[in-house]
């Protein structure tokens, strides 16, 4: 069934199609260069925007597909599968974005939609600072980052902005700050400009052992130029998009990596041959040493493993179906927002399916890596040590895991 809300499914099978070759022909092939090298993974966007692949919340009047967050957590699991950090960075450019397609002014989404869908621009995310980490989640905190007015028009933003994945490529930035003048310091989001336009600098080496190929260095946005119509009206419920949006993503690139773990422990147990030499009883009482053939998955050890990755990334998954289909049931059209009490039960389930599903990316993968035995630890062999080290980032990715539960036990003890 098709409502107002979510695409038709032969649309979507259209679009998956679509992706399904760029991820065999492009991404899969090159995900280990790329988590080697660290680099933006430059032609992996290439190949998504040639597909028609990098708009997927851009209304189809501004070029891009229109599609609904269960299609969005379906190409971010897939992406996910083959290259955890491309899958994050898509993450970023969706997330970022769509506030333009929520609440975007008319102005700005005639700028800013179409070269966005045709795949020209990628954008990308600043909140964190290197003073104050994770403070968006920090009851209270507002940015260092500020605004104050350009003499010659507009304002000019102070800002340093320490993690900012993609930060090579992006060409436009979804930056908090606050007005210098304000004592409140109420928070603006504005559309700032990339590296090579303007002031912006690049600071700061990103030399991980997870997600290395998003390439977060930091952005120095001190005495950048930015005109008034690059900033969001105050009192904007931004959130609406960006919260629920940006954790769907997370919750999908889990899922991903947890489901390409368990694939590639189960492919390699099937295959991993091995020969035990057994005594064999023979006719007349004696006894003789016979080779057995066989894989280490005829041991039950194994079998108990494999069944067990397989039944949490099921739960996980569902968790996260179970979010993409709410958000799309309650999903508001530009200009209006989602009533508070939807919205609340949404933020719940946003929180239950972000620390679920990074507990099981992490604990997929760290079986996996015990089921496959000494291969798995071996660089460059089997996924499982880059999937793993990409998992890890999930703990400390913002909101970090920590923060999550607190919120979410005070939650539902009432306390806020
Ligand atoms: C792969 C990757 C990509 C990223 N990409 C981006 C990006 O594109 N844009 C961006 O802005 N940031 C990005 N980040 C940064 C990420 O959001 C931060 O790692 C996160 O905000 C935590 O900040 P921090 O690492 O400085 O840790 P710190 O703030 O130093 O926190 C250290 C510890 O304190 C705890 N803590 C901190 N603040 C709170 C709080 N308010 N409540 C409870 N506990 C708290 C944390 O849970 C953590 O355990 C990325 C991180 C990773 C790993």
């Amino acid at each position: 069934m098709t409502n107002a809300n979510t695409l038709a499914e032969a649309d979507r099978a259209a679009i998956l199609e679509r992706l399904r070759v760029v991820i065999a022909e492009q991404i899969a092939p090159n995900a280990r260069r790329y988590d080697e090298s660290g680099e933006f993974p430059a032609d992996n966007f290439a190949a998504l925007g040639r597909a028609g692949l990098m708009g997927l919340y851009i209304p189809t009047a501004y070029g891009g597909l229109g599609g609904d967050h269960r299609l969005y957590s379906e190409v971010i699991r897939r992406l996910a599968k083959a290259c955890a950090s491309t899958a994050m960075l898509s993450v970023m450019h969706n997330t970022q974005y769509s506030p333009l397609v929520f609440h975007g002014t008319q102005r700005q989404r005639e700028f800013f939609l179409p070269p966005t869908a045709r795949g020209e621009w990628f954008f990308a995310n600043a909140a964190t600072e290197a003073m104050s980490g994770d403070s968006t989640y920090a009851p209270g905190a507002v940015p260092h980052s500020v605004l104050r007015p350009n003499p010659s028009g507009g304002f000019l933003l102070d800002a340093q902005k320490n993690i900012v994945s993609g930060s090579s490529h992006a060409r436009w930035v979804f930056l908090a700050c606050r007005e210098e003048s304000d004592s409140k310091g109420a928070k603006r989001a504005i559309f700032a400009p990339g590296l090579g336009h303007g002031a912006v600098k690049a600071f700061g080496e990103w030399n991980t052992i997870g997600m290395r190929a998003t390439s977060s260095t930091g952005l120095d946005y001190r005495g950048c130029e930015i005109p008034d119509w690059h900033i969001f009206e105050p009192d904007l419920p931004l959130g609406q998009s960006l919260l629920p949006i940006g954790i769907l993503g997370f919750c999908s690139v889990w899922i991903g990596i947890a489901a390409a773990a368990c694939e590639a422990t189960i492919a390699h147990v099937a295959g991993r041959s091995i020969e035990l030499i057994q005594s064999e009883r023979r006719a007349g009482g004696e006894s003789a040493l016979v080779p057995v053939h066989s894989t280490v998955a005829r041991f039950e050890s194994v079998q108990r493993q494999v069944s067990e990755m397989r039944v949490r990334v099921d739960a996980a998954s569902a968790l996260v179906d179970d979010l993409a289909q709410a958000m799309d049931r309650s999903r508001p059209q530009p200009g209006e927002s989602i009533p508070t009490d939807v919205f609340e039960r949404i933020v719940d389930r946003c929180l239950s399916s972000r620390v679920g599903t990074s507990e099981t990316a992490i604990d997929v993968c760290r079986v996996g890596m015990r089921v496959c035995g000494a291969r798995a630890l071996q660089r460059g062999g089997l996924p499982l040590e880059r999937l793993m080290r990409d998992a890890l980032t999930a703990q400390v990715m913002g909101p970090t895991e920590d923060a999550l539960k607190v919120r979410y036990g005070r939650r539902l003890l009432g306390l806020e």
